[in-house]
């Protein structure tokens, strides 16, 4: 039997994750054989809608479907959801969010599996030069590590758990809530579908063990505030045999007094006295990788931008560094000697003359203007 299971979700053949999951949800929600007691379409409805949603909610699933049909994914070693258990199990997933329990809980679940340790977290706060240039640290992090006397089982070497009663090794217990009945953790073996009467000494039988662990990173030139640094396997650690979880290393940078930083640009603001914009003028200014020199030409207006080529960030992805440009901003002398106000006023003379003689100065072609 062919199935169009684009059509049983009622999406379009290139509908996203999330109008899938929608998709399902919807029906999910509408068909569930406990809205529906005893009404057999609803259940087939139910069936079709997480079947559809089991091949189409998994990218891998969905380009074999996409490509070979429902008989491709049998090749592939596909069969559907087996039973209705299976269904209850991936229930946790999708509607995890809704009902406030997590997905690592009450979702695909196998108890006596392995079990992948749980990622973690942690903030750096790095300053705004090391950020530039890259910098060498070295973090410590706490956590729970696979205990290595019971390789993660949490039993005493040589002994064996039992079956948890409660469950009978299920791992999960069905749970009325509201109008749902619902696969939940088993509170007895928190899961495990069993039971240790003979737990690890070193452990306690959780199978991990606290851990204080440093750990070595190398922070690329030209990371950015909140960058994220993924660190495979250094998370916490797997039980049973699963793997370690991920560290999360958050970047957060300091802002600098002098440079300010838009991706590999540096921008940075100088003043300039008047005699130093008007006559041009020779300096030499920090950038981020040093000193460079500048020249201002004479008549340089206030908030005129210059650019220094390649005096910016080094490129995180790709080569070469960003440019700076700093921006100038002429002061107005607050404190002049008697000599100094002399020379301003014998200045002004002057200028006033020019305008007598050039005729329609700034005030007089707006007058004129608005006349
Ligand atoms: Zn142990
Ligand atoms: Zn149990």
């Amino acid at each position: 039997m062919d199935r169009d299971y684009y059509k049983i979700l009622g999406v379009a053949a290139n509908a996203n994750g999330e109008e899938i999951k929608k998709a399902y949800r919807k029906l999910a929600m509408q068909h569930h054989p406990d809205r529906n007691p005893g009404d057999k379409d609803a259940e087939e409805k139910f069936k079709t809608a997480t079947e559809a949603y089991e091949v189409l909610g998994d990218s891998e699933k969905r380009k074999i479907y996409d490509r070979y049909g429902i008989d491709g994914l049998r090749n592939s070693g596909y069969r559907g959801p087996g039973n209705f258990e299976d269904i209850f199990s991936s229930f946790g997933d999708i509607f995890g969010d809704l009902f406030g329990f997590s997905g690592a809980s009450s979702g695909r679940h196998s108890p006596h599996g392995p079990i992948q340790g749980a990622d973690l977290r942690y903030d750096l706060k790095i300053s705004f030069m090391e950020a530039v240039h890259g910098i060498e640290k070295q973090i410590e992090i706490t956590k729970h590590d696979t205990c290595w006397t019971c390789e993660g089982s949490g039993l005493r070497p040589g002994h064996k758990a039992t079956t948890c009663t409660t469950c009978q090794g299920r791992g999960q217990v069905i749970r009325a809530q509201g109008p749902f009945r619902l696969a939940t953790t088993c509170p007895s073996c928190r899961g495990a579908g069993e039971i240790i009467t003979d737990p690890c000494n070193d452990c306690n039988g959780t199978g991990l063990i606290a851990k204080k662990k440093k750990v070595s990173l190398r922070i690329p030139a030209g990371v950015d505030n909140e960058a994220r640094m993924r660190l495979r396997g250094e998370g916490e650690g797997g039980r049973r045999g699963g793997p370690a979880g991920d560290l999360y290393v958050m970047i957060y940078v300091e802002a600098h007094d002098f440079f300010e930083r838009h991706e590999d640009e540096i921008i940075s603001r100088i003043p300039l006295s008047i005699t130093q914009a008007t006559l041009g003028h020779k300096l030499e200014v920090p950038t981020i990788h040093g000193k460079s020199k500048l020249t201002i030409p004479k008549g340089t207006q206030s908030g005129t931008v210059f650019t220094l080529k390649g005096e910016g960030v080094p490129r995180l992805r790709g080569q070469g560094r960003g440019d700076m440009h700093i921006e100038v901003k002429v002061t107005t002398p607050t404190e002049l000697t008697e000599r100094q106000k002399e020379l301003l006023k014998e200045f002004e003379t002057i200028e006033e003359e020019k305008k007598q003689k050039d005729g329609d100065g700034f005030f007089k072609k707006l007058f004129n203007a608005s006349a």
